[in-house]
């Protein structure tokens, strides 16, 4: 078995999708593994700490996919950029396959079999090798430093002898996993916090770390977790309750950070532009999905841009700004997967058709794309 570790070719993507503490553990199952020179350069890992841990470093990529039976990234490369690879090959990433999905077609051409980490299924099996958690939770963490950087008061309340400074409030809105770390987050940094979401779950777990929950009561939203515990689009009832509910409680906030998605559609729009100027000039908004097309009308994504005296953040791939931990739990992620697959004979791993992970995550097979997602 032939691990290959590709550089990452996206324009500000830092992170990499094997550490050396991941490569030492595949060569303890048996497997050797390559890696692109600079692979680990924006993590802060060098080429030789790589070879330390048992790699041999590459610095053609057509090298390190010679004979790769399973190739790791953290986003899927171009198909292009795989030319030589073996077909029937694993190809292990975040491919993004409803953004990217002519990328699917081309993997399924090429022969190769491509596995989609974020479609892996949550089930309590699979939490280890579960990408979108540990990228998002140092992503909701990351937001409140960025929306404490950004603003120009502080975050905790300081008694001085020149006087009192006042809490930031932070209102989250989405409370998923980035979500939630936002809300332990700001709390920890003093922020007198509230946070709302649509699902009813949700309520005792912002409660649970000591913050606010903000719920529309009138309309009913997403009873408990939601299917597979995601949200879907809302009615149009319940968003014209939650806008107001929304604008009567803005007004108030010092810092907004908005997390909220829907697998598969656009992200729903949350802060509207007259919310926004209800809101106090020095105000700070991170928004999380700005990538996804956004919670707040106006935001940028890649921009900090200024509206009505509301600075709205929306750096693009955030898991990136904090490369070295995320490249950690990311290449975790992938071992996870591989090692509980792996047979201990073959000394490769050996993923069952029937299993619910791998239907979960297998995108292309035999030059078909096979995903019941995306066939849907
Ligand atoms: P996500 O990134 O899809 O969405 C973020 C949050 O936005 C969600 O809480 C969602 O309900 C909320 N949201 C969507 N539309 C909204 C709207 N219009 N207004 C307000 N909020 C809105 O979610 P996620 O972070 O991936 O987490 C989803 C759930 O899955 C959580 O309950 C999480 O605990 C659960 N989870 C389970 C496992 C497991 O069991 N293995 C692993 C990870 C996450």
């Amino acid at each position: 078995m032939k691990i290959a570790v590709l550089k990452e070719a996206e324009a500000g993507e830092l992170r990499v999708s094997a550490t050396p503490e991941t490569v030492k553990k595949y060569v303890a199952l048996g497997a050797s593994v390559a890696v692109e020179a600079g692979a680990g350069q924006g993590a802060s890992i060098a080429d030789a700490d790589y070879e330390a841990a048992g790699a041999t470093i590459v610095a053609d990529r057509k090298d390190a996919l010679k004979d790769a039976d399973a190739v790791l990234a953290v986003q899927g490369p171009d198909p292009k950029a795989l030319a030589g690879m073996k077909k029937g090959a694993w190809l292990i990433a975040a491919l993004n396959p409803f953004g990217k999905r002519e990328r699917v077609d081309e993997y399924a051409k090429a022969g190769i079999e491509a596995l989609a980490l974020e479609f892996m299924p949550r089930i309590t099996r699979a939490q280890s090798m579960d990408i979108l958690s540990s990228q998002a939770n140092l992503a909701g963490y990351k937001a409140v430093l960025d929306a404490a950087a950004e603003y120009g008061r502080a975050f905790p309340m300081m008694m001085t002898a020149a006087g009192t400074v006042s809490a930031a409030k932070v209102f989250v809105m989405g409370v998923g996993v980035a979500g939630l770390q936002a809300i332990a987050t700001a709390r920890r940094l003093g922020g007198q916090v509230s946070a709302t979401d649509v699902r009813s779950a949700t309520r005792e777990q912002i409660q649970s770390l000591g913050a606010k929950a903000i719920f529309v009561e009138d309309v009913k939203g997403i009873e408990g977790e939601g299917a597979g515990g995601y949200a879907t689009e809302m009615s149009d009832e319940y968003k014209a309750a939650q806008a107001a509910l929304v604008s009567s409680h803005i007004a108030k906030q010092d810092i907004v950070i908005t997390t909220a998605l829907i697998p598969g559609r656009p992200a729903p729009r949350l802060i509207s532009d007259a919310q926004l100027q209800t809101m106090k000039p020095g105000s700070v908004i991170v928004d999380l999905a700005v990538e996804q097309g956004g919670n707040v009308e106006g935001a940028v994504a890649g921009e900090v841009v200024v509206k009505h005296g509301v600075k709205i953040v929306g750096h693009r791939n955030v898991p990136s700004r904090l490369a070295a931990d995320t490249s950690a739990l990311f290449s975790r992620n992938i071992f996870n997967f591989l090692s509980a697959f792996w047979d201990a004979e073959k000394k490769a791993p050996v993923f069952p058709d029937d299993d619910e992970i791998v239907l979960g995550i297998r995108l292309t097979k035999g030059g078909e794309v096979v995903s019941e997602r995306l066939k849907a």
